[in-house]
């Protein structure tokens, strides 16, 4: 295909000009702009308030959820010591979805104009601006819709007393997840474990944007071989 030729206008809302990048799109999108100062989504004040998501609304909205769903596990006759370790369980599972799902469907390759459009809403906002603090956690609504799914993996996988606890497990893992993302972004760490981790996806934006999907490990990366060959960005500046 020929170059579109496109340009998008950063001034206008973005969402419905992205599509238009065609086969230039996942270049663009991967060309980061540091400003804290987030874009336009929609024209209409209603949808672009639907974009916004607070970082503190995850622990709010879903650890409740989560203390819930062990106490239904509770209520069905599991003792403490037989759910400690399917929440370990679930939050472990969760790690692998979280690299799953940013490998995978996070960078799924568009180039046509829903294609692109989807990736853009999905992903592609938060890799064209990185900075942008309201639109870096999953916005409630599309974590509830990835519940049903989520739920009935649990249910195929474990008993009926215990899928509660480790679907609430796999929360806790999520909301570990996207607290974590956004503090690697948005917090200047000083320990050790924290500094690498926020090096490491740094360089995910940064550097080698097809490596180093893990947030909150690089675990998986190390299992399917996509650890970026130099983790220390500031051996090349
Ligand atoms: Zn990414
Ligand atoms: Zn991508
Ligand atoms: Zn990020």
């Amino acid at each position: 295909m020929v170059a579109q030729g496109f340009t998008v206008d950063l001034k206008k809302p973005l969402v419905f000009q992205v599509g238009h990048l065609g086969e230039d799109y996942e270049e663009w999108v991967h060309q980061p702009i540091a400003t804290k100062e987030g874009p336009r989504f929609f024209q209409s004040d209603f949808w672009e308030f639907l974009t916004l998501t607070v970082w503190w609304a995850v622990p709010v909205i879903w650890l409740p959820v989560v203390v819930w769903c062990i106490s239904v596990s509770i209520s069905m006759g599991c003792s403490l010591p037989e759910i400690v370790p399917i929440v370990f369980m679930g939050i472990f599972i969760w790690t692998f979805f979280e690299y799953v799902l940013h490998r995978f469907v996070f960078h799924i390759k568009t180039k046509s104009y829903w294609g692109n459009t989807a990736h853009y809403l999905i992903h592609g906002c938060h890799h064209k601006h990185p900075m942008d603090h309201l639109r870096l956690v999953f916005p409630p609504t599309a974590t509830a819709i990835l519940c049903f799914p989520f739920w009935n993996i649990a249910k195929a996988i474990s008993t009926p007393s215990t899928a509660p606890a480790l679907f609430g497990g796999g929360m806790l893992g999520y909301v570990m997840y996207d607290v974590t993302h956004y503090y690697l972004h948005h917090a200047q760490p000083t320990r050790p474990v924290t500094k690498n981790l926020k090096k490491y996806h740094l360089n995910h934006h940064f550097r080698i944007q097809d490596k180093g999907f893990g947030i909150t490990s690089s675990l998986w990366d190390i299992v399917f071989g996509t650890l970026p060959t130099t983790k220390a960005p500031r051996k090349e500046q």
